[in-house]
């Protein structure tokens, strides 16, 4: 038998992401600075693994900055000492906290990372096997000018983005339908995927006279009200497919919102749905209903940016509907070298074991907390 690698130390770092040209809209947030938090996760045979957990500030879900950090601290000690596998891992952090499953998401990815790095694997084969080498991303427009966001998704449509999602919401809902039609227009031919999205913003009503206002837009309508009841009550009104994102809080709503037909796809988060172990339960089930996703995170560095990438990779492709990163809009990489980077709309697979990213551990500091040794 293989004996399990277990974790020695754990470090805690925190970091600030700065935002370029700040700050990002969405219905519900601006943004102009991002609040990190990255564990290193250090093996009895001194192999390393990374992990990162950053909300897009405090009032985009229920997830803040210090809550991973607390949460991180509560867990860490009796963490240490445990095995790798990335199962057992999540069951032994269950165990130890209810929820908080964007602060076990950072530990989870450590893990994976570790585990290819000691195997000389990728994350992708450990995730069970790349389907490519160049990942199809996204770009997310604020919510903005109609002229200009028309303009802005153009210049994205040039660049070979294959998909593009537009943000709505908190505001007129007229100045969102004017936005969706002069965005179709830039589009409308190119065979870019369209996403509206709402973020929780629309009330019923609204996304209820966007559906019937532009019956000849194929666009998708990403979480455009708050709830799940809202989901419920306009999905048999309107002609256009719904995405679940911020209600899918976890694999037991997911398997609700599949299992029923309330949804046509999801847009899903990495760290929101527990890390990649979760993850790679969310595609499987994704994948028996024929639903397409989205591999995201909400915010955060190279090395979430890089597990958004391994677990896309292993997607099928009709089913993938891309992985969002933050690299467009934040300065600066964790590695200069091997930092993932969008290009032509798609992101190259990193080549290396384990996340394949090497962060310059100068950036950080000291760290805020650190376990075991
Ligand atoms: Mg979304």
């Amino acid at each position: 038998m293989i004996p399990a690698p277990c974790i020695k130390e754990i470090h805690i770092y925190q970091y600030d992401l700065p935002v370029k040209n700040g700050p990002y809209k969405m219905a519900n947030a601006s943004v102009w600075a991002l609040d990190t938090t990255l564990i290193r996760v250090v093996t009895e045979d001194g192999t390393e693994g990374w992990g990162e957990t950053c909300p897009v500030g405090p009032t985009y879900a229920e997830a803040h900055a210090g809550g991973a950090r607390a949460a991180l601290m509560y867990m860490a000690p009796d963490l240490i000492g445990a095995p790798l596998w990335p199962n057992l891992l999540q069951r032994k952090m269950n165990n130890l906290l209810n929820g908080h499953n964007y602060a076990k998401a950072a530990v989870d990815i450590a893990a994976y990372d570790a585990l290819g790095k000691r195997m000389g694997l990728r994350v992708a084969e450990l995730l069970g096997g790349a389907v490519t080498e160049k990942v199809p991303s996204y770009f997310a427009t604020g919510v903005g000018v109609p002229d200009d966001i028309a303009k802005l998704v153009a210049s994205k449509r040039d660049e070979g983005y294959p998909r593009i999602q537009v943000k709505v919401g908190g505001r007129p809902v007229e100045i969102d339908i004017e936005t969706i039609r002069k965005v179709w227009e830039q589009i409308k031919g190119s065979g870019m995927r369209f996403a509206v999205d709402g973020n929780r913003g629309w009330t019923t009503r609204d996304a209820l006279r966007v559906s019937r206002e532009c019956p000849d837009i194929p666009f998708i309508m990403e979480q455009p009200c708050n709830t799940i009841q809202d989901l419920q009550k306009i999905r048999p009104q309107v002609s256009h497919g719904i995405y679940m994102d911020e209600n899918s809080l976890d694999l037991n709503t997911v398997i609700s919102a599949a299992g029923t037909g309330l949804v046509d796809g999801f847009g899903m988060k990495v760290t929101r749905i527990g890390g990649l172990t979760n993850m790679r339960s969310f595609r499987d089930i994704c994948e028996a209903r024929n639903l397409p996703h989205t591999c995201d995170d909400a915010w955060g560095g190279d090395i979430i940016a890089a597990a958004c990438t391994h677990i896309a990779a292993t997607v099928r492709p009709d089913l993938c509907e891309g992985a969002w990163l933050a690299a467009p809009y934040i300065d600066g990489h964790y590695d200069p070298q091997n930092g993932i980077r969008i290009e032509n709309g798609h992101i190259v697979l990193p080549t290396g074991p384990g996340l394949g990213i090497t962060p310059d551990i100068s950036l950080f500091g000291a760290p805020i907390a650190s376990f075991g040794g």
